[in-house]
């Protein structure tokens, strides 16, 4: 039995009756990294750190995670570990703390792995292919996509270079992902989990979440992840509770809605199939189910591009070569202005530029009003529609993507066709609920498909309830990419 295809919460088991240790899970993830990554990319800078970094026994009430890997994406801050967000603008950063996350993953026990997951430059993308080390190829078809801007962490998991992984969610790049590589991506209510030593892309919107091989390991992994922190002044004071004791109900008489606008021109048409042939097992296990309408959701690609560009045209002014990372080769050291230009102008890649330019221009006077201003209000439209739904719904089920992975390169010269394909995922962060993708199927061509569950905000037991009773009832977890 290879001990990195297992799932956290089997190898917890094992390492209770002391049947592995946690020295060998290490080396067989070691071995796996080793064997498949060059094929995969899944982890940046392999090369140059180490691997594992073993935190200890658990803390005395911490949930324990003891000598359980876990893969970080490069925008949460490791302590003396390089963070770089994938961008040669954060080039040799090594955070001097650790994110609140982190700090959790090691009062629990886990191991961090040192090399980080790869990523879109700050997030920024539905592919992985704006990152500055190249793109991550998807486990099941190495010339697609894993999705983005997770991918690195999603490939990982599904290619059993990971046990556990952490991503980012501003716009669905943890589900996203998820979907396109047949693995279990959450994202939290905003709030839910501390944002603290996360790189902001767009403050009002970005979640840290789990990637994971199951549902379990996603509701074990939050179980250490969520609560309060007051370093963080968004995240909220809500009781955080037993994630396990949401698994193995019973689902029946549950209310779920399917809205209409998700089932429309766009949508793939075996995806399509796919997802209505998930909606009938659950309906086998006795959800009541019902078409809805979330009237606003035309809107919310554009309003989405408009509030996370301009977010993140403000986060990003702090890259300029003075305390982080890259400082450009010659800057005209008379002219500090010049400083900041060159090293802004060879640091970022194009996407962030793009969307430093877009977002300046939304937030810039005489524009935002139109723009921005106007974005925010649509973004309460938005919301009050999952507040009606979820006024006599439990939950509302649709696709995670419009489509399965797409071919590398496929979309890099046509962003606006890469932004529709978060048309699922964005309203969620916009709304600040909490949104699960889990594997609901293959296409023909051996694909991945993911079905998402949303919920209202700190709902996430319902969702892990719904999911896990799915999970049982089908096998699309345990299939594994042939690499
Ligand atoms: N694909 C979306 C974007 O490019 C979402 C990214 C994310 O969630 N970080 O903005």
């Amino acid at each position: 039995m290879e001990l990195n295809t297992l799932t956290a919460h089997e190898l917890i088991d094992l390492l209770k009756t002391k049947e592995v240790t946690c020295d060998r899970i290490a080396a067989s993830l070691e071995t796996r990294i080793k064997g498949i990554d060059s094929k995969v990319k899944a982890y940046v800078r392999l090369d140059k750190q180490k691997e594992f970094k073993n935190s200890g026994a658990p803390k005395p009430g911490s949930s324990s995670l003891e000598g359980i890997p876990v893969s970080i994406k490069d925008n949460i801050c490791t302590e003396g570990y390089n963070t770089e967000c994938c961008s040669n603008i954060l080039t040799g950063f090594k955070p001097p703390y650790d994110a609140t996350v982190i700090r959790k993953l090691k009062d629990a026990g886990a191991s961090i792995l040192e090399s980080k997951t790869n990523m879109d430059e700050f997030a920024f993308g539905s592919s992985t292919e704006n990152s500055y080390f190249g793109p991550t190829h998807n486990p099941w078809n190495l010339d697609c996509v894993p999705g983005g801007s997770s991918g690195g962490s999603a490939a990982a998991v599904a290619a059993d270079e990971a046990i556990l992984a952490l991503g980012s969610d501003t716009g669905g790049s943890i589900r996203q992902p998820a979907s396109f590589c047949s693995v279990v991506g959450l994202k939290p209510t905003y709030g839910r989990v501390s944002r603290y030593g996360l790189i902001a892309f767009a403050s009002s919107l970005d979640q840290i979440g789990p990637i994971t091989k199951d549902v379990t390991d996603s509701a074990l992994l939050m179980n250490v992840i969520s609560g309060y922190d007051p370093f963080d002044s968004t995240s909220i004071n809500v009781s955080v509770p037993n994630y396990r004791l949401s698994l193995g109900q019973d689902i029946k008489g549950i209310k779920i809605g399917i809205p209409r606008e998700y089932f429309i021109e766009g949508l793939d048409r075996e995806v399509k199939i796919i997802l209505e042939e998930a909606i009938r097992e659950l309906k086998n296990q006795g959800v009541h189910s019902q078409e809805v309408s979330l009237p606003h959701t035309e809107y919310a690609v554009p309003v989405y591009y408009i509030i996370a560009t301009a977010e993140a045209s403000s986060n990003l002014a702090r890259f300029d070569g003075v305390q982080y990372g890259f400082r450009a080769n010659e800057p005209t050291r008379a002219n500090l202005i010049e400083m900041y230009k060159k090293t802004r102008e060879e640091g970022f890649g194009e996407e962030a530029k793009r969307r430093i330019i877009l977002g300046t221009f939304a937030l810039s006077h005489g524009y935002y009003d139109a723009y921005y201003l106007r974005a925010l209000k649509v973004r309460t439209l938005i919301k009050e529609d999952f507040d009606k739904v979820f006024k006599d719904f439990d939950c509302i089920i649709t696709p995670t993507s419009p489509t399965p992975a797409f071919k590398i390169g496929e979309r890099m010269e046509d962003p606006l066709k890469m932004y529709l394909s978060d048309i699922y995922t964005i309203s969620s962060n916009l709304a600040g609920i909490p949104a699960i993708s889990v594997p609901c199927g293959f296409t023909k061509a051996g694909l991945p498909v993911g079905l998402q569950i949303l919920a209202k905000p700190f709902n996430e037991e319902i969702l892990f309830k719904v999911a896990h009773a799915y999970e049982q009832r089908t096998a699309w977890h345990k299939m594994k990419p042939k690499i």
